[in-house]
């Protein structure tokens, strides 16, 4: 197909599903292809499949399903890292395939990540750590979103925090909370 066709295709695709996007985006579309050209895209046979963990008390949109392979993708509009996939994309990736091990009848190991914007797409298997780190993150919004304000972890990202001026959390506290029982 020829490639400035395609462009013109997909930018009036995305028009349709996002009216008010501003046309500074057809450049970052154009990197897009220019970097996915020699790149297999991930195929699929359904887009934005929502799954569900009962359990974990987590639902979210998975990008891709291919029914012919049983493989999923997360596709993502960030660049690649140097290797592996960014922390955020591998809590996403075990979030995923909690939902997925209660939504789905066979066994799913790992989850393709695609890296639009860098064209480099990879294979990423979420360890025990990951799908505890998940587990974490749910109890802390669920404490927030009952009032309780989350424990400052050791090293806060307080520098570049919106919220500095009104933290609890940096008010001097003594020594000994730290020892109590
Ligand atoms: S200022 Fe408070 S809310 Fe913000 S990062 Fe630091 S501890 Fe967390």
């Amino acid at each position: 197909m020829d490639p400035d066709a395609n462009e013109e295709e997909l930018w009036e695709n995305i028009c349709i599903i996002h009216p008010d996007i501003s046309d500074e985006n057809r450049s970052f579309l154009k990197e897009c292809l220019k970097a996915t050209r020699n790149v297999p895209i991930r195929p699929w046979t359904e887009t934005d499949i929502l799954v569900r963990s009962d359990r974990a008390g987590i639902h979210g949109l998975l990008d891709k399903y291919n029914a012919t392979t049983g493989e999923y993708t997360l596709t993502r509009c960030t660049n690649a890292p140097r290797i592996g996939c960014w922390p955020d994309d591998a809590l996403r990736a075990a979030a995923f395939l909690i939902c997925l091990e209660e939504t789905c009848t066979t066994k799913v190991d790992g989850i393709y990540i695609e890296y639009i914007p860098s064209g480099i797409v990879r294979y990423f298997k979420p360890t025990p750590k990951d799908r505890r780190m998940v587990l974490q993150l749910i109890h802390k919004v669920r404490d927030i979103d009952k009032g309780i304000f989350p424990e400052k972890p050791l090293n806060p990202p307080c520098f570049r925090c919106s919220f500095l001026e009104r933290c609890q959390q940096n008010k001097p506290r003594r020594l000994s909370f730290l020892f109590k029982k």
